[in-house]
């Protein structure tokens, strides 16, 4: 028998439990299954792989990601979804189900408790969109021991991932995810796949995790406050921002001084600044400043 398209099971599932979707938890359903293979690809599991989904809603990337990984802990917000997810899984044990906040759950509990046995672990998800940015920065800065993140992102927010410095689109986000990762784009993926579907287009990224960092940086904490104060005003000069953003208790002299000898035009504007200027800046700055 010819398998249902899953727009329609995803229709006929929630308007048998009634369930409306909801926009402000980012529900918008993916429903084309060669979109699905691209990012099960793109993840590169094996049998001996770990798998954290976030947002599966109910199940579609659950289901593939079953197929082939050792293990998934997929972590859903919303508890209308827990039962339909429940009784999907019910006689697959490598599949398990956590009713919580993907923002608060505690990831390495989540990893020590059920990943012991894996070779390798990953993050696939088709995020939630309205808390992309704050997933991410928490899956990085929490320095999990991933292979690699494969998430569906609004395409703006892919296109911010990967920019390069003196770009739009280059901003705080792309040189965190850099620093960390390399970004890839594996898909561009138009709206009408989705169910409702959203305003915008999306991509498919994978971001492999770096072994050690892709700058050395010695004072990672203020390297990140540095760089957010870079951005801060992007139509001021990088003195400027820095000078009202974060060093206001020196003179603009002194400051103008440290990015000069970090070897740094101090007129240049944050945004066309290097993962590299940003690391010789912070190194410069935390010798005078502390
Ligand atoms: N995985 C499904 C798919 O691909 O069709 C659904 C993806 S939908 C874009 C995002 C899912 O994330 C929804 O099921 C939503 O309820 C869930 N979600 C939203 N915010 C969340 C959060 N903070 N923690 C965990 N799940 C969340």
């Amino acid at each position: 028998m010819k398998e249902r398209p899953i727009s329609v099971r995803t229709r006929e599932l929630l308007s048998q439990y009634g369930i409306q979707l909801k926009k402000s938890l980012g529900q918008n359903f993916l429903t084309d299954p060669h979109v699905l293979d691209k990012i099960i690809q793109a993840a590169l599991l094996t049998e001996k792989s770990g798998v954290i989904e976030i947002g599966p809603g109910i199940g579609a990337l659950t289901e593939r990601l079953a197929e082939t990984a050792q293990k998934v802990v997929a972590i859903e917000i919303d508890n209308r979804f827990i039962p339909i997810l429940k009784k999907l899984f019910e006689n697959e044990s490598r599949v398990e189900i956590i009713n919580e906040d993907a923002l608060k759950v505690d990831l390495n509990n989540i990893i020590n408790e059920h990943f012991q046995g894996a070779d390798t672990l990953h993050v696939v998800a088709n995020l939630p969109y309205y808390v992309t940015s704050p997933i991410l920065v928490r899956l990085l800065e929490q320095r999990l021991s991933l292979t690699n993140i494969v998430i569906m992102i609004q395409k703006e927010v892919a296109d911010r991932l990967k920019a390069t410095p003196g770009t739009k689109d280059y901003s705080s986000l792309s040189v965190l995810v850099q620093y960390y990762a390399e970004v890839r784009e594996v898909a561009h993926v138009p709206s009408h796949v989705f169910v409702p579907r959203p305003q915008v287009d999306s991509s498919v990224v994978c971001l492999t995790l770096r072994k050690k960092p892709e700058v050395q940086v010695l004072h990672e904490y203020e390297f990140f406050k540095i760089v957010r104060a870079a951005f801060a005003q992007r139509r001021k000069t990088l003195l400027n921002s820095l000078h009202s953003n974060l060093l206001s208790a020196f003179s603009k002299k002194e400051v103008e001084g440290w990015i000069a000898e970090a070897g740094i035009d101090p007129k240049r504007r944050g945004e066309t600044l290097s993962l590299q200027e940003f690391a010789a800046l912070t190194e410069v700055i935390h010798r005078n400043r502390f």
